[in-house]
């Protein structure tokens, strides 16, 4: 017999990732060298160069156990940002800042406000502990600051503001942030979600608030346009007495040596992120005006990401998987019209270009009964 375990931990509905390129193949008894991985924002050229060479240096020191404190690395991101390093904690990945966070201010009763089609994992670590998630309306998709103001109670303990957020690829601007942090309770730490702040040309800044001491925490990774997702590597950027309190609440050797290594070479590989966010973008302007002459409504991305609306996403998904090509089903966001692909090579954008045009011509795009949009 089981002990007893928490409610709102059995509750839990587990996150639902990109299909693994490995299962599609021993499912569907493809060669994994013939499917495309189109579904979890990665970056299609791989990591650095730069970075490789360093994981492989730390590799040969694998048996000593990393720097907990990720001196080298939090001191190379708090010199970039002119931050210090006291402002710099690293995570598992940033969603384990997520994690931190919850540890730190969440229990039963507290509340957390996301928007409604937010990043999924904002709602399963507020589950987690306990506490509940307050939706709050996006018209457009676009998070709505004001409203989210609104929805604070004195039981908010933290608001998620994910920009660009993702699955939308939508973006606040600076006024809106400006406005929204004028009048934004102390009781509340405000967290912006950067994941693909490197893709945008003019970023609102919010670094601002975290050197005036504001509780505000800003999340960046090494997962998107690094290309190191699979290493597991995230950063928080948070004032001094709020970063001392999230550290108190991670494991010693949260962020592992090879991690470390790879990122703090990737973070000064400037021309790496270059061509990366060249690329992204050519992509995303080729799958824009595919989605444009094919009639479907998208959403314009400022992310790596296209949210594309194909009628019946289920079905979409899984037309193209039998053809070697994993994207994004997107009912899990209460988005069963949508697929969300991210931006490859531009051969990979091209094939699936090519089948998701020969799905329209057999009117598997309107199948769905997809609603005209006004
Ligand atoms: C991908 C992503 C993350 C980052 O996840 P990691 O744990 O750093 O791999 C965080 N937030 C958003 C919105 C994302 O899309």
């Amino acid at each position: 017999m089981l002990p007893a375990a928490h409610k709102h931990v059995l509750d839990l509905v587990a996150y639902e990732p990109g299909k693994p390129v490995e299962e599609l193949a021993r499912e569907m008894g493809l060669a994994p060298g013939d499917i495309i991985k189109l579904a979890s924002n990665e970056n299609p050229l791989g990591p650095s160069p730069k970075a490789l060479a360093a994981m492989r240096d730390a590799l040969e020191r694998a048996h000593f156990y990393p720097d907990g404190g990720g001196w080298a690395l939090r001191g190379a991101i708090a010199d970039q940002l002119g931050l210090d390093r006291a402002n710099v904690i690293l995570g598992n990945g940033s969603n384990e800042i997520i994690e931190f966070l919850g540890h730190a201010f969440l229990a039963p009763g507290a509340e957390v406000v996301t928007a409604r089609h937010a990043f999924a994992v904002y709602t399963l670590m507020a589950q987690l502990f306990g506490a509940t998630t307050v939706e709050v309306d996006d018209p457009g998709y676009i998070h709505d600051l004001e409203a989210m103001l609104a929805a604070i109670t004195p039981r908010t303990r933290q608001v998620f503001i994910a920009n660009p957020n993702n699955p939308t690829g939508t973006l606040v601007g600076q006024a809106e942030i400006d406005a929204f942090m004028d009048r934004v309770p102390d009781h509340v730490v405000v967290v912006f979600d950067e994941a693909y702040y490197e893709f945008l040309d003019t970023p609102p800044d919010v670094l601002k608030y975290v050197r005036a001491g504001r509780n505000v925490v800003v999340m960046r990774t090494f997962s998107k346009i690094q290309g190191l997702a699979a290493l597991r590597i995230g950063y928080g950027l948070a004032p001094a007495h709020l970063a001392q309190v999230l550290q108190k609440t991670r494991q010693p050797f949260n962020a592992n040596a090879i991690a470390q290594a790879g990122a703090a070479a990737g973070l000064a590989d400037t021309e790496h992120m270059r061509l990366t966010r060249e690329l992204t973008l050519e992509g995303r302007n080729y799958l824009q005006a595919e989605f444009a002459a094919l009639g479907l409504e998208f959403i314009p991305s400022h992310a790596n990401f296209v949210l594309v609306r194909v009628g019946d996403g289920d079905a979409v998904f899984q037309a193209l998987l039998r053809q070697g090509i994993i994207v994004r089903a997107m009912r899990s966001y209460k988005l069963p019209e949508w697929i969300r692909v991210s931006v490859g090579t531009m051969e990979q954008n091209r094939r699936f270009a090519a089948a998701l045009r020969a799905l329209a011509a057999d009117g598997a795009l309107t199948r769905g009964e997809l609603v005209p949009v006004a």
